[in-house]
């Protein structure tokens, strides 16, 4: 399997996993255990240079890309055999504007983790019922769950929310 070898693919802030590296198997796992797929590389990317860099990667190789987030796709879409993993889960940012009553969020930010910072202004969100998916993920993908599909639309009620951290 290859390897980076120009400079502009390396992953600089978080790393790039090949079949046989140590966390390999535990990367490629995501929630629906249906899907069992074996990527050519998971590029776990904790900037968003990372990303350019695994996209370069997987382009120079005519490899196909997924995109990761949450891992909770229910078509398994995040992961593919053969593919490149984008695996944006390293990317934890989040500003909470409490006025405007906005969040901005990095792709890899879960719902638990947003709930966490809005709670602290006694904002809460509308989004997806589990803890563990993620904001990005479930706004492009869809979800249901607290005031539906709404997650888009960023903050509105007052209330702290509560989200499951498994399926009922
Ligand atoms: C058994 C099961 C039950 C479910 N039940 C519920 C439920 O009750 N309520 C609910 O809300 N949802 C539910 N879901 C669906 C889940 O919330 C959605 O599939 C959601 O899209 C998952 O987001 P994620 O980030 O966790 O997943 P991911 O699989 O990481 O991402 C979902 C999709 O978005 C794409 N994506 C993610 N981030 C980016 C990005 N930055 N750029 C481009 N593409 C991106 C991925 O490639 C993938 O196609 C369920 C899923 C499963 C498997």
């Amino acid at each position: 399997m290859s390897t980076p070898d120009r400079t502009d693919e390396v992953i600089v802030d978080g790393d790039l996993l090949q079949a046989g590296d140590a966390d390999y198997d535990d990367a490629r796992r995501v929630f629906n255990t249906l899907y069992d797929r074996h990527p050519a590389a998971i590029a776990r990317c904790a900037s968003e240079r990372d990303v350019v860099a695994a996209l370069r990667y997987a382009s120079r190789r005519g490899l196909a890309v997924s995109v990761r987030a949450g891992g909770h796709s229910a078509a398994g879409f995040s992961v593919a055999d053969d593919a490149v993993v984008i695996d944006v889960r390293g990317l934890k940012a989040v500003t909470v504007d409490r006025f405007a009553r906005r969040a901005r969020v990095g792709a890899g930010l879960t719902w638990a983790e947003l709930d966490a910072a809005t709670q602290q202004f006694g904002l809460a969100v509308t989004g997806g019922r589990m803890s563990t998916t993620g904001v990005a993920g479930l706004t492009i993908g869809s979800g249901s769950g607290t005031g539906r599909s709404a997650a888009a639309a960023g903050t509105s009620a007052s209330s702290p929310s509560s989200r499951s951290s498994s399926w009922s």
